[in-house]
């Protein structure tokens, strides 16, 4: 059944009934209006259940931290090596160019490795928009690390950046491609055809980097899930 399947968020801004993916928490959201009665919602969904049931059947399998898993970061494959040892104190985790090498007395130690990773998507993030800014004469006052669902980067005029954490694991072009959007917000904050025109100066391969995040961003979500 229908109810038992979707999940309803109550909505004061929502105008319209809809049904939206949570790629995160693979579940799918019915979204209702204020006053909306349960009822009419629920009707719409059951007209749009093919949907629902396709969409949650292709959502890519989500990948956990275990001992061997490869894992994209900025462009490079880091293989996650882990030992687990109940005698050990406290987790370790030392990165090297293609390793991150863990020792742990956890079972499951993701909230570690994810603490870890956000800590270099932070820096690596900070990096290409800094080096961006510079390129326009624009300073970056902050870059805020975020645990979004469906804004992959965002940028306020006084220069204070944000970014979903999970874009790191996006191919190198792309990632450039996502910062080179929000450094041209530095400039012009809208999408006028002069953004998109500094957009496109910024990013060395401005076509695929967008078109793959267009078609492949919610793929991301996969990533930094506990087991
Ligand atoms: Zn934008």
């Amino acid at each position: 059944m229908i109810e038992d399947i979707v999940q309803v968020k109550r909505s004061k801004k929502a105008r319209r009934v809809a049904l939206r993916l949570d790629p995160v928490e693979r579940i799918i959201n019915l979204v209702v209006p204020e006053h909306m009665p349960l009822k009419t919602a629920y009707n719409f969904a059951r007209q749009h259940e093919n949907w629902v049931h396709k969409t949650l059947e292709k959502l890519p399998d989500t990948i956990s931290y275990t001992h061997g898993t490869i894992l994209p970061v900025f462009g490079d494959q880091v293989r996650l090596d882990i030992t687990t040892d109940s005698a050990l104190k406290r987790t370790t985790l030392k990165q090297y160019d293609d390793v991150l090498k863990i020792k742990t007395y956890q079972e499951d130690p993701s909230s570690r490795i994810t603490t870890h990773l956000k800590k270099i998507a932070r820096a690596g993030l900070s990096d290409i928009a800094s080096e961006k800014a510079d390129m326009i004469g624009k300073e970056i006052k902050s870059v805020k690390i975020r645990d979004t669902k469906s804004r992959w980067g965002s940028c306020s005029q006084d220069g204070n950046m944000s970014f979903s954490w999970r874009l790191m694991f996006a191919p190198y072009n792309s990632i450039d491609y996502v910062v080179a959007h929000e450094v041209a917000h530095l400039i012009h904050m809208n999408h006028s055809r002069k953004f998109w025109k500094l957009c496109k100066e910024l990013s060395f391969d401005y076509e695929n980097g967008k078109r793959w995040m267009k078609q492949n961003g919610n793929s991301l979500m996969r990533y930094g899930h506990k087991k």
